[in-house]
């Protein structure tokens, strides 16, 4: 006697039952976040970005995730960058713009909001800007900035070679995880900041461009030891792995060097890769904004966006969907000659606010900025200062950090009083 075939009904209730069963399952695990930013990292010093060395860590994430092409950093240094990288507002609305002013602490921030949601915090700080009197740390449940320069250390603050040891207490702090709630560990890398040290092994050549990159080589391969060894915990599967900087480094082209000095593209292109849980591969060439970061990595997460952000997610951009119209994104420099700048589509306005004095570049014909068409397109330069206006209309006041008369000092001696 054959076994009776069930009928629709009885498929349709099973199916449903099904249904149910897996509504009551556990809801599947976030992956952790391993986000590294890397100080004064320009994308051409990479290999994946058409360094004619490689970079084998950072090239191999690439291989396997989401490659940025066209993102702007919020300024063109560290400070406002950042805050802008954990709140997802623009710097003149988190309030981290000089070196007076610490975060906002009314805006939420990344490691709050993943806090929240039962994660694991660590923050690795390596930066002056980094230590706990300006805010960044804010959310994390434990935050070490042993590696950030005290003032009083001033004189060797730009000299420290921090990758080492940055790696080493990334890996210490893994080690000592315990349960299996998701985690956040961000990671603050200096080395490629100025001064820029020799590495044996990594640096060919003795010209400053040498020596960065060298710099950029050689925290490439301590980030590489950090991966093998997420690997070899048997961690890289369900960890969500981003890189980006928080602005570039000029040499020359607009006459300059260093950075937090204009807002040219030497200074505010970055590189930003994304690879691991929800991210397919894919190269985005459309320009895009630091605001976009804490939507995209909230998104990735799982999480809800806090309300109000000036950028949203970039997710829709990894996958094949229609393509989205241009976004407008806004990169600001505070100082004794406030600059801003507004890139859409292949156009690029910059300039002063004060002097109320604009340039014009069209960047696909022109991606070095040597030839203003401010002249030629008067009404294009009008309509863009209208959008950045709109964009930056919702200015917030930023928390005063208390700073001496000798702090300033030494910030001065840094190179961050003002102009660099
Ligand atoms: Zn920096």
């Amino acid at each position: 006697m054959s076994t009776p075939k069930p009928s629709t009904c009885q498929r349709a209730l099973a199916a449903t039952l099904l249904a149910l069963a897996a509504c009551t399952e556990e809801p599947a695990r976030r992956p952790n976040l391993l986000l590294i930013t890397i100080d004064t990292l320009r994308p051409d010093a990479l290999g994946c970005y058409g360094a004619q060395v490689p970079t084998p860590a950072l090239d191999a994430l690439a291989e396997r995730g989401a490659r940025f092409t066209a993102l702007s950093a919020a300024s063109s240094w560290t400070l406002p960058s950042l805050a802008t990288l954990m709140t997802g507002r623009h710097a003149a609305t988190h309030g981290a713009v000089d070196d007076r002013h610490g975060l906002n602490e009314e805006l939420p921030v990344l490691a709050e909001r993943a806090a929240a949601a039962g994660y694991q915090t660590h923050g690795i700080g390596s930066h002056i800007f980094l230590g706990e009197r300006y805010g960044l740390q804010r959310g994390f449940a434990t935050y070490d900035d042993e590696l950030a320069p005290r003032y009083d250390e001033r004189r060797l603050a730009h000299r420290q070679i921090t990758s080492p040891a940055l790696v080493a207490r990334a890996e210490a702090w893994l080690e000592g995880l315990e349960g299996d709630a998701p985690w956040l560990l961000w990671l603050h890398a200096f080395d490629p900041h100025n001064e820029y040290r020799e590495h044996a092994g990594f640096t060919s050549g003795d010209e400053p461009r040498d020596l960065y990159d060298g710099e950029v080589r050689f925290t490439d391969h301590h980030l590489g030891q950090l991966f093998a060894s997420l690997e070899t915990r048997g961690l890289m599967d369900e960890t969500l792995v981003v890189v980006v900087a928080d602005h570039g480094e000029e040499f020359g082209e607009h006459g300059g060097r260093l950075h937090r000095r204009t807002l040219f593209e030497e200074v505010v292109r970055v590189p930003l890769l994304l690879a691991g849980p929800g991210v397919p591969r894919a190269e985005v060439t459309a320009p895009v904004g630091m605001v976009d970061l804490l939507p995209t990595l909230l998104d990735l997460l799982d999480l809800a966006p806090p309300d109000q952000l000036a950028g949203t997610s970039l997710r829709p951009l990894l996958g094949e969907g229609p393509a989205t119209a241009a976004r407008p994104v806004v990169t600001e420099l505070e100082g004794p000659r406030p600059q801003r700048a507004l890139r859409l589509g292949r156009w690029k306005l910059v300039g002063s606010v004060l002097e109320d004095f604009w340039f014009l570049y069209d960047l696909e014909q022109d991606p070095g900025e040597q030839t203003d068409l401010a002249a030629l397109h008067p009404e294009r330069v009008t309509a863009l200062r209208h959008l950045l206006e709109e964009e930056l209309s919702a200015r917030g006041a930023g928390r005063t950090v208390e700073l001496g008369a000798e702090d300033l000092e030494h910030l001065e001696a840094l190179g961050y009083g003002g102009e660099e």
